[in-house]
């Protein structure tokens, strides 16, 4: 009997066990199998967002050239590709603008830097430098200008030891207007030879940039003081004329060289802007009391045009911009020198010029052209806006009471406008439509803006 029992408990437990690990064989199987398809179904997920958080990483570091590799389908697909889209989307805009810029600063950038915020930092650059052109285009005196441009170098570029010089016009002289921050002081960072022979300054001779961080010794006339070796200095003229009308001078030490050299780009920009402003104004200066004046106004005469025409219309063309030309004449003038005498006549063009004056901008250019005849030349205007322009000086001239010993007397005027180079490419025959064009003006009853169409010259000539 003990026997019996002692076998059956044997088979039993066997065939337990045997169960047991059927049984732990389906879980397996089925453990197995879900893990799979939880591998299956999760893993490129997993793949993709390890991909994604490389990608902004390095999108935040301005490289978006990253791809993400192609996922076959599904929701991990679509991401890839629309993270691959944005990406290149980003990469060409970013490229764009970044050659734009690059294009406007005259300066390539280093590829190894972010490109996204040296393109945002040259952004900076040019907004801040067109507001510095703004603020020196209503500046009275290149004083003034020289004065804004040494308070950027300090300020802005934290630069303490610079000079400004200016090439007198017409001679071989050099003076320094501005060093190390302070007007009309003393020649510091150079040899005294260059302010009675300015060819000895190499920038001024070679109208190039003079680069003595990348070529030490370049200029023999650099005379930094003894104790003070080891600077080095980075001139930059500024062409006026075709000549290099001043020269800014940059002084650093070995420590803070490299430094300069990233700011020398920037300060370009600057300097590019105030050149033209600055050349307008030394004109202007040398002209005040010069024979290209007209006394009684105080506008320009005509040998003035004749003598800027040059530099103006090489402006207008290398701007690729547009001159409104205004040519203006007080209607029925006789009647005021046969009525009021002739000291009226000239209250009367007086008053006229002044409301030009106030009319318009600065940086536009009033001729007293004739008798009675005004001409404006309106800057980076085309037609249409020197219509406006016209205009403006029109309803002004009409509201005008001009004060006479027996009572106000009022006048109009008319306008014919042209644009150069739209209206014609030549100077001259663009003058010649707007006083077509005025001539039209006085025919359709005066008082009155005409723009110059071409019918006009032919009905003119006809
Ligand atoms: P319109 O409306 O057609 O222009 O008529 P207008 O009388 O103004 O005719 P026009 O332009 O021919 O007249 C020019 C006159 O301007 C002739 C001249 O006596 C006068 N004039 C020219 N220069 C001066 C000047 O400096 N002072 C004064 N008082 N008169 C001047
Ligand atoms: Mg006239
Ligand atoms: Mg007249």
């Amino acid at each position: 009997g003990a026997i019996t029992i002692g076998i059956s408990l044997a088979e039993t437990r066997n065939r337990a066990l045997a169960w047991v690990a059927v049984l732990v064989g389906i879980a397996g199987f089925f453990a197995v199998a879900a893990l799979y398809l939880l591998r299956r179904q999760y893993q490129p997920m997993a793949e993709v967002a390890l991909n994604v958080e490389d990608a902004v990483a390095r999108a935040a570091g301005g490289d978006f050239g990253m791809r993400l590799p192609a996922v076959r389908d599904g929701v991990a697909g679509h991401i890839s590709a629309g993270v691959n889209r944005l990406m290149k989307t980003l990469d060409d805009s970013v490229g764009t603008i970044n050659g734009k810029v690059e294009q406007l600063m005259e300066y390539d950038l280093p590829r190894s830097r972010n490109m996204l915020l040296s393109t945002l930092e040259m952004v900076e650059g040019l907004v801040d430098a067109g507001r510095f052109k703004q603020a020196i285009e209503e500046d009275e005196s290149k004083e003034e200008i020289y004065g804004r441009l040494s308070r950027i170098i300090r300020e802005r570029f934290d630069l303490d030891s610079f000079s400004i010089y200016e090439v007198a016009n017409s001679k071989n002289h050099i003076r320094a207007v501005v060093v190390d921050g302070l007007p009309e002081a003393e020649i510091r960072w150079c040899d005294q030879e260059i302010l009675v022979r300015a060819d000895a300054c190499r920038a001024r001779r070679t109208s190039h940039m003079v680069n003595a961080i990348d070529e030490p010794r370049i200029c023999s006339m650099f005379r930094p003081t003894t104790g003070e070796q080891g600077m080095a200095h980075v001139c930059m003229p500024m062409m006026q004329s075709g000549n290099a009308g001043c020269i800014v001078q940059l002084v650093t030490t070995a420590e803070t060289a490299p430094l300069v050299r990233m700011l020398v780009p920037f300060l370009r920009v600057y300097l590019r802007e105030t050149a033209p402003v600055l050349e307008a104004k030394r004109l202007m200066e040398s002209l005040r009391e010069s024979s290209l004046q007209d006394a009684m106004t105080g506008l320009y005469n005509r040998r003035f045009i004749e003598a800027y025409v040059e530099t103006l219309q090489s402006a207008v063309k290398r701007k690729d911009s547009h001159l409104a030309v205004l040519m203006l004449d007080v209607d029925h003038f006789k009647k005021v020198n046969d009525t009021h005498g002739h000291d009226a006549g000239d209250k009367v063009l007086v008053a006229v010029a002044g409301v030009l004056k106030q009319t318009l901008r600065k940086s536009d250019i009033l001729v007293r052209f004739g008798g009675e005849e005004f001409l404006a030349f309106l800057q980076d205007t085309a037609g249409d806006g020197g219509v406006v322009a016209a205009e403006k000086v029109r309803t002004a001239v009409e509201a005008l009471k001009i004060a006479l010993p027996n009572g106000t007397l009022q006048k109009t005027i008319s306008i014919g406008v042209a644009d150069f180079p739209e209206d014609s490419a030549d100077f001259w025959e663009a003058v010649k439509f707007a006083d077509t064009a005025l001539y039209a003006a006085k025919e359709r009853g005066r008082n009155r803006v005409v723009r110059f169409t071409s019918d006009l010259w032919k009905s003119d000539k006809a």
